[in-house]
């Protein structure tokens, strides 16, 4: 059964408002797709400038994969070029970002490009990890504004570490993605679990 572009739309608003609530998405920060048909490639986003905590499926549109709305109406997110790369080159059904406080914290926590995160049972949430001995390495870019110049060297990350489950960038949040807008969630879930064990963990060190 192929998914119509309103369902998707309602259920990509429900995860945004989810996303909200937790304090990951506050105001109008993050963003999140789904993809809608691989052939031709059509992704449903939300669009720019809309309160997360607030978000409906009018507020999603489609679009081809140059960025081109073909379905409902707004300015896809900023970062449509990054939702664009993520899919081409992680073959990703979904992509969701966030902004939170602990990813926040943590893209600044270290200065050598990645974020390690290891020892702990919640890894085995993320999709084909079977044990806490999982060492997950998150890189972390630097931010920018123009996201359109940016894609090239994010893609070429994502192909550096072919095991990444997301990537950090310094200052902003968190991308991450799935097969599918579940998987995707799931993944959000757990990583924004791991971040906030390690960041008090860390606040926790620097009181000794
Ligand atoms: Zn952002």
């Amino acid at each position: 059964m192929t998914t119509t572009f309103e369902t998707l739309a309602g259920h990509l608003a429900e995860v945004g408002r989810h996303c909200y609530e937790r304090g990951w998405a506050l105001g109008t920060s993050g963003n999140f797709s789904a993809v809608l048909r691989k052939d031709p490639l059509t992704l449903a986003i939300t669009t720019s400038g809309v309160d997360k905590g607030l978000l409906e499926a009018s507020d999603i549109v489609a679009i081809d994969a140059q960025g081109r709305v073909v379905q409902g109406s707004g300015t896809p997110s900023a970062e449509t070029t990054l939702h664009l790369a993520i899919v081409r080159s992680r073959g990703a059904g979904a992509v969701l970002h966030t902004h939170s406080v602990w990813s926040t914290i943590l893209s600044e926590a270290t200065g050598d490009g990645s974020l390690t995160i290891e020892g702990l049972e919640m890894l085995k949430g993320l999709t084909g990890v079977g044990t806490h001995a999982h060492r997950e390495k998150l890189p972390i870019v630097e931010n920018t504004q123009d996201w359109i110049a940016a894609a090239p060297r994010i893609e070429a990350i994502l192909r550096e570490h072919p095991e990444a489950h997301g990537f950090l960038i310094r200052g902003h949040g968190l991308y991450t993605w799935g097969k599918d807008l579940a998987e995707a969630k799931r993944q959000i879930e757990i990583l924004e679990f791991l971040f906030e064990v390690m960041g008090r963990k860390r606040g926790i060190a620097w009181q000794q």
